[in-house]
């Protein structure tokens, strides 16, 4: 029989190879600054056109390369860092597959030049696609300039699954923090499409994530410092108190290296139990030293995963590390977000007799007040509430073809039914509801009763109403008498200027996005003043996480974010209005059944289901 296994040509066995080290445009600047940094650069400057798909480049002053070994650089396993399979049990250097150039290579146009100090002239060579298409001697610093363009311009397929520009540029800022952070000594230069995003000056670790992050982490930092014979831990924790909702502040770097460990960040957030809340994140910026043979980080193409030898000591070391840190900085209050001060009992009155507990309603609660807004809307509304209504028996009567559902409205006191839909003020029907253990609100309905989950109720008709506004921009807004400063980082403004146009649909206005200071002058009517930030931190964080799972539209996003952060939750109390209005609402919505998380809202608890309770 014929041989049918062949040798791929060496354009294919390079994509192939392309495809585990460059998935995107973050890739290609992740290998190119670390070859920088191996080059011993003490200035580097990255410069990104629309995401990386036009130009990424990376200009370094290192020790550039020989004509020789600039076309060497560019072959499959040729490195100069190891030269034995036992150099990878001590690498000093961050490259050491020999790969990532030929890679590159192999699916963009590659410019490079380069020269040594002891050559008066140097290198310029273009290469496409693996096949080097020039070869100049050309005037040039000291160092090497890579510039790498149309990436994946041969493999359509790849090129069409990158994500927008911005998208793609969030990628490269992790890549060049997790770089940069680790050399604070090096000065590094970040231009996105002809402006400077970050100019990073020569200094400590410390300065250099207040650099990178921003000023307000001048005053989180709490260093860490400890050292044992199997690591040497050093870096930062950022306070308890500013926990964020949103993982990103959290590094780890093996012997100078940015890894991932998900193990190791369980030891960090066990240390910080009970300082901060369950769905929060502990900042942290940490140093591990190991005995570069107790690390093995070559299991993986893109070297963020490792293996230590020891990793259940390595997690009780970094544990009780930095439980020491937080309390020799006294950062660490006993605090307990759960614990609800009216359900202490004092031990004397654990003898004495039950009486009935005076209820205290907060009268001037109202969480769907929105003012002038809701005029606007009022007569609308109230006929898309019998449209809800309409609805929600057509369903049920398909399902059910129960004769009884055909009467599905809240029994209001007046026995006058169907009245709270045409047009009467809600006051009149304040009996129709009540509220159960601050979570659901009850009402009866001709078939039974209604009992909805008040959370996920306003949830829905949150969402509803944000998508509505983002998409018709129509939101109110609220003009602040005094703007609102509010700072943030980099990464941050970048997202908010990804989501201004939704946001200011919604009702928020800003003066300026450009500057880490941003004037906040009006705000949506259901956010209050004092939650400005919070609100926006929280739908940043959010707004990320949506982005992971990358299916559903920005609009959506940001509508389910802003629902839940401003839908009334599980123990608020409801004053009468807002539970009939919350009825209401909810049955005006397009889909009342489930949150926009998709959990059921309301369920309704038949005659007969009770009727059954007493046999
Ligand atoms: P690796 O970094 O794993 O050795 P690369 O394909 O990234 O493999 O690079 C191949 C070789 O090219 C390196 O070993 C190094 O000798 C040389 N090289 C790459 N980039 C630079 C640079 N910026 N300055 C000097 N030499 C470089
Ligand atoms: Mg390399």
């Amino acid at each position: 029989m014929a041989d049918i296994i062949k040798l791929l040509p060496d354009h294919v066995a390079n994509q192939i190879a392309a495809g585990e080290v460059v998935q995107r445009p973050a890739s290609v600047v992740k290998e190119l600054m670390e070859n920088a940094i191996d080059a011993g650069s003490t200035s580097i400057k990255l410069i990104i056109k629309d995401g990386g798909k036009t130009l990424i480049q990376v200009v370094d002053n290192g020790v550039g390369m020989s004509e020789t070994d600039a076309r060497l650089s560019f072959e499959r396993h040729a490195t100069s860092k190891i030269s034995s399979a036992q150099d990878l049990f001590n690498l000093e250097t961050k490259g050491f597959r020999g790969e990532a150039l030929a890679s590159i290579a192999a699916i963009a146009h590659v410019d490079m030049q380069t020269r040594t100090a002891d050559n008066e002239v140097g290198t310029h060579l273009k290469i496409e696609g693996s096949k080097i298409v020039s070869q100049d001697v050309v005037a040039t610093p000291k160092g090497t300039s890579i510039s790498v363009k149309n990436l994946f311009f041969n493999i359509p397929a790849r090129r069409n699954f990158l994500k927008s520009n911005q998208v793609e540029l969030r990628h490269i800022t992790d890549e060049f923090h997790r770089v940069a952070m680790v050399h604070p000594d090096v000065e590094f230069h970040f231009y996105n499409n002809g402006s400077e995003i970050f100019n990073l000056p020569s200094t400590k670790y410390r300065q250099r994530i207040v650099h990178v992050f921003g000023s307000k982490m001048e005053h989180r930092l709490v260093p860490v410092n400890e050292e044992t014979e199997v690591v040497k831990v050093s870096g930062f924790i950022c306070k308890p108190e500013f926990a964020k909702k949103s993982r990103g502040e959290q590094f780890f770097f093996a012997n100078n290296r940015f890894i991932k460990s998900p193990y190791l960040h369980h030891a960090v957030v066990a240390a910080f139990e009970g300082l901060i809340k369950s769905d929060t994140y502990p900042g942290y910026f940490l140093f591990l030293d190991v005995d570069p043979s107790s690390i093995d980080i070559n299991i993986h193409p893109t070297k963020t995963e490792v293996k230590f030898d020891d990793e259940n000591t390595l997690y009780a070391i970094l544990r009780s590390t930095i439980k020491h840190s937080l309390g020799q900085f006294n950062v660490a209050p006993v605090l307990d977000f759960d614990h609800d001060p009216n359900l202490d009992t004092p031990y004397s009155y654990k003898e004495k007799g039950a009486v009935i507990p005076k209820v205290t309603v907060d009268a001037t609660f109202n969480p769907f007040q929105e003012t002038s807004a809701k005029k606007n809307t009022g007569s609308s509304f109230r006929k898309q509430s019998t449209k809800g209504w309409e609805d929600l028996y057509e369903g049920l009567g398909n399902q059910h073809d129960n004769h009884e559902f055909s009467s599905v409205v809240i029994e209001s006191e007046s026995e006058e039914q169907g009245t709270l839909y045409t047009g009467e003020d809600a006051e009149e029907h304040m009996a129709g509801t009540f509220q159960l253990r601050r979570k659901y609100v009850v009402s009866t309905v001709r078939s039974g009763m209604l009992v909805i989950h008040q959370n996920r109720a306003h949830e829905r008709i949150l969402f509803e109403k944000f998508l509505g506004e983002i998409t018709v921009k129509e939101g109110v807004s609220q003009q602040l008498l005094f703007p609102l400063e509010l700072t943030f980082n980099k990464q941050e403004l970048a997202i908010l200027n990804e989501i201004k146009d939704s946001l200011t649909n919604i009702g928020f206005a800003f003066q300026s996005l450009e500057e880490e200071t941003v004037k906040v002058t009006g705000v949506p009517m259901m956010v209050p003043e004092s939650g400005i930030g919070t609100v926006l931190d929280r739908l940043m964080a959010d707004y990320m996480e949506g982005y992971a799972d990358g299916s559903i539209s920005q609009a959506e996003m940001l509508a389910k974010a802003l629902s839940r952060n401003l839908a009334v939750r599980t123990g608020d109390v409801l004053d009468q209005e807002s539970q009939l209005m919350l009825v209401n609402n909810l049955f005006a919505c397009k889909e009342p059944t489930l949150s926009p998380f998709q959990k059921i809202t309301y369920t309704i608890i038949s005659e007969g289901d009770i009727d059954k309770k007493f046999n």
